[in-house]
């Protein structure tokens, strides 16, 4: 894959896109040969301010959230409508960009356009409120406004697809924003500014500002004109983040890491449970938060199912990924790629078998690590605790139900599950039981936008997707109308009265 896309990328600030006010860049790296790919300019709080700035400003004159609903709606369909004409090359700057194979990323993509679909229809069709009767004195009725500047911050790991999962409601809902999105992958947050430019969007409605987390991400978090955060990625920076926005007493979504574990008992159909673990952890090369990253086996088909699963690891196609055979492609950065080795390492010193497929030489440019299985995993070692977000899966058995389920529970976070047997009682008990925010029974990971997606424990806070957006992204109003003469108490009144009797 060659790195042609070499214009240096601008923030987007009040419909413009500019460079920094000091004229500073970072370099963006191709995973696969990494080498440079092209300049970005880097955003401080300089750049955070005046982004913010034509966001307050387009929010408080109304160009956006007092439009038209139905005109607001065209935007939004409008930037679908181009994100799908666009499919192809968005797909090629992301896997560019991430090392993320193109047959997943095109997917993605066509999902991202989804995301400003079902957001307008779910504006018009569920944004609702509640009214209630009183005793024939009151009316008391809810209504939904936007809440103002929308902060978002996404990780690099399917970065448009979490920038439009956020972006899309935040306008949608009458929003403004200002979004940062990960350094290590700028392009097709860049491209998404790009088309909504040219969707037409009244300046300073939508910003992006490229940059740091520590500089320009914590200086959106500060920001006394930013009404909520939105944010994806680690655990720790998830505190932090609400640590530094306390001051200005800020709403935050927190969509955060995970280390979910799929149970697969004797009983379930063992070559789908098969096709869905190895999918789950080795699809988007191990650089998902949903991931299957803890397998659980019954004891009484470990053995066949782990040779299985060897059998698959070492067959799975390594390779470049823009092509379109590749099924794991290289980590998206070099710093990544040493984080996931010193796992690796800390697994091998914790006592655990590694077993991986060889990455073919002429790669050796890329940060490749191999599907790798790690075996005689114990749950207490920190490879079986710890987030390793790569193409890593920790191998552990187990003999009854009481035991898998207090294994799975015995770890810090509570993003996803994943359960597979035949015997639908025991499905919906462990489903039941496992402490997770998003669980599957007998199935991949697939979700409809129409449900909520978050994660317990330290894998997040609050709910995104669906209605249950709306709670986050507006702000609830109530309304309490008198209908009668209703009883109102008459402070001071009977002093009067009295002082009127004795003068008369
Ligand atoms: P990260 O926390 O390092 O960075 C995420 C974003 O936060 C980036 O844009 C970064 O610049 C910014 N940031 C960093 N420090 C900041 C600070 N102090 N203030 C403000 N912003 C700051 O995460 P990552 O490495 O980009 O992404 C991988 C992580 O994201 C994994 O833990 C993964 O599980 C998680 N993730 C979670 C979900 C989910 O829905 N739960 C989805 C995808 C990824």
């Amino acid at each position: 894959m060659s790195s042609s896309y070499e214009k240096t990328v601008l923030h987007y600030i009040n419909g413009e896109f500019v460079p920094s006010a000091s004229g500073e860049t970072f370099t963006n790296i191709n995973p696969f040969t990494n080498e440079a790919i092209n300049p970005v300019a880097e955003g401080t709080k300089t750049e955070i301010d005046s982004a913010v700035k034509s966001a307050k400003e387009a929010f408080k004159t109304g160009t956006w959230g007092k439009m038209k609903l139905s005109d607001r709606l065209k935007h939004i369909h409008r930037i679908a409508d181009l994100i799908d004409r666009d499919i192809e090359q968005v797909a090629h700057l992301e896997s560019l960009d991430t090392g993320l194979p193109i047959s997943q990323t095109k997917k993605m993509v066509a999902r991202a356009a989804d995301n400003f679909r079902f957001y307008a229809e779910m504006v018009k069709n569920r944004m609702v409120g509640e009214a209630y009767h009183v005793d024939d004195e009151f009316i008391n009725y809810t209504i939904q406004k936007p809440v103002g500047v929308a902060g978002l911050i996404t990780p690099w790991n399917a970065p448009f697809m979490l920038e439009t999962w956020k972006v899309a409601p935040a306008l949608a809902t009458g929003n403004t924003v200002v979004l940062k999105p990960a350094e290590w992958s700028p392009l097709t947050a860049n491209k998404l500014g790009e088309i909504i430019h040219e969707a037409g969007l009244p300046e300073g409605v939508f910003n992006i500002v490229h940059g740091f987390g520590e500089t320009a991400g914590a200086a959106l978090v500060a920001h006394q004109d930013v009404q909520l955060i939105s944010f994806t990625g680690e655990t720790k920076t998830g505190s932090e983040i609400m640590r530094n926005g306390a001051d200005s007493l800020k709403r935050f979504s927190m969509e955060l890491g995970g280390k979910s574990p799929i149970i697969v008992f004797d009983d379930c159909d063992v070559e789908r449970a098969l096709d869905a673990c190895v999918w789950g952890i080795f699809s988007f090369n191990g650089e998902r938060c949903t991931a299957n990253s803890r397998l659980f086996v019954q004891e009484s088909i470990s053995e066949t199912f782990i040779s299985a699963l060897k059998k698959r690891v070492l067959n799975i196609i390594v390779g470049d990924p823009s092509h379109a055979d590749t099924e794991v492609g290289p980590l998206i950065h070099k710093d990544h790629y040493e984080n996931v080795k010193r796992y690796l390492k800390i697994a091998e010193d914790e006592g655990s078998e590694i077993f991986a497929a060889e990455v073919p030489k002429h790669l050796s440019k890329g940060n490749f690590i191999p599907p790798t299985l790690l075996l005689k995993v114990k749950n207490d070692m920190t490879v079986a605790q710890e987030e390793i977000f790569g193409p890593v899966l920790t191998v552990m058995t187990f003999q009854t139900e009481e035991e898998v389920v207090e294994m799975a529970n015995d770890v810090k976070y509570g993003l996803a599950g994943y359960v597979w047997t035949n015997d639908m009682k025991k499905g919906h008990r462990v489903a039941g039981a496992v402490d997770a925010g998003m669980l599957w029974v007998n199935s991949q990971n697939v979700r409809d936008l129409r449900i909520p997606f978050g994660g317990s424990k330290s894998s997040g806070i609050g709910r995104e997707g669906g209605h249950y957006a709306f709670e986050f992204y507006t702000e609830m109003k109530v309304v309490h109308v008198a209908v009668g003469d209703h009883h109102i108490q008459q402070f001071g009144k009977k002093n009067i009265a009295a002082s009127a009797n004795t003068n008369a």
